[in-house]
């Protein structure tokens, strides 16, 4: 009988428990929380990413994917140069799994016939501007070319930005580095190979910005000068001034971020038909990029 008892006591508990976590669990679901609220709360990443066709594409744009695999309420922004978007882009892009838009901006036909520097990426980037005006309300957006090295410990640095944030860029110019110098906590100018006459004189993979910040200048956009891309934007930001940015980077004393470059493969050589057309290679050369 003593042992029918505790038995009857240890279902009462056990059916009391499970009855109060089915409770909370359901509360939990009405709220709209998950089961892991930390992960809910996180304000959105908006990564801007210029691209255009070309042998590398695939390749540049399968690293830079993996990488913001690992960052948590990430939209990728994939905006290709071109007239229409790429069934290859797509695949890729579906491959890597993590949310994405992608969206075409080609660059203006009267900077493309020009034999000097080009605005590169600058109608990309606007393209994505306009998106997010559209579209987002919160959060904080980066321009990440689809080039460059990202240690992931940056996005979410990055992603609590008030307003502007910089930090650090390797691997630019010739003194192998780009970035606010800081003395005694604050900016006092910018450390950078090339200053030309700039107020900003920082590399594009060297700050993110607050999305209302944004939504507040109806009119900051990147003008399509060469050189003076990141300086254009971020004086179109006004009213703000050097107190106002956030320091990254353990206050701009680490790398995080590299400006990378990738060597130009030239386009790959036809494949010979007649020798090849019933082996694998006919499948492969569907998934080059040529021009
Ligand atoms: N880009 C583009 N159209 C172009 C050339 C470049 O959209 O005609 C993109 C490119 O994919 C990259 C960004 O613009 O994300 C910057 O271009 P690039 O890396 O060639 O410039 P660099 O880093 O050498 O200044
Ligand atoms: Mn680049």
């Amino acid at each position: 009988m003593a042992i029918a008892r505790s038995f009857k006591m240890y279902l009462t508990i056990f059916i009391a428990t499970t009855c109060f976590y089915m409770v909370l669990y359901q509360y939990h679901i009405s709220k709209g929380n998950s089961v892991l609220p930390a992960e809910e709360i996180k304000p959105p990443l908006y990564i801007i990413t210029p691209t255009y066709r070309r042998p590398e594409q695939l390749a540049e744009l399968t690293r830079l994917g993996y990488t913001l695999k690992h960052v948590a309420n990430l939209l990728w922004l994939v905006i290709e140069d071109a007239n229409k978007t790429s069934d290859l882009v797509s695949k890729t892009l579906n491959r890597i799994g993590i949310p994405y838009e992608y969206l075409i901006a080609p660059m203006p036909e009267e900077y493309k016939k020009k034999n000097k520097a080009k605005p590169r990426g600058v109608s990309n980037r606007n393209r994505g501007l306009d998106w997010l005006r559209e579209n987002a309300t919160e959060g904080v957006f980066y321009f990440a070319d689809d080039d460059n090295t990202y240690d992931i410990s940056i996005f979410e640095q990055m992603r609590y930005t008030k307003k502007v944030s910089m930090w650090p860029v390797g691997l630019v110019t010739k003194l192998g580095i780009s970035s606010p110098i800081i003395r005694n906590g604050k900016i006092d100018g910018f450390y950078d190979g090339w200053i030309g006459g700039r107020k900003y004189p920082v590399d594009m993979a060297g700050f993110a910005v607050n999305v209302k910040f944004l939504l507040e200048r109806p009119k900051a956009k990147m003008p399509f000068k060469p050189g003076y891309e990141e300086d254009g934007f971020l004086k179109s930001l006004a009213p703000f001034n050097n107190t106002d940015i956030e320091l990254l980077a353990s206050e701009c004393t680490e790398i995080l971020t590299w400006h990378t470059q990738t060597k130009k493969n030239p386009p790959a050589q036809i494949l010979n038909m007649t020798k090849f057309h019933h082996t694998n290679l006919v499948k492969l050369d569907v998934s080059l990029i040529r021009t």
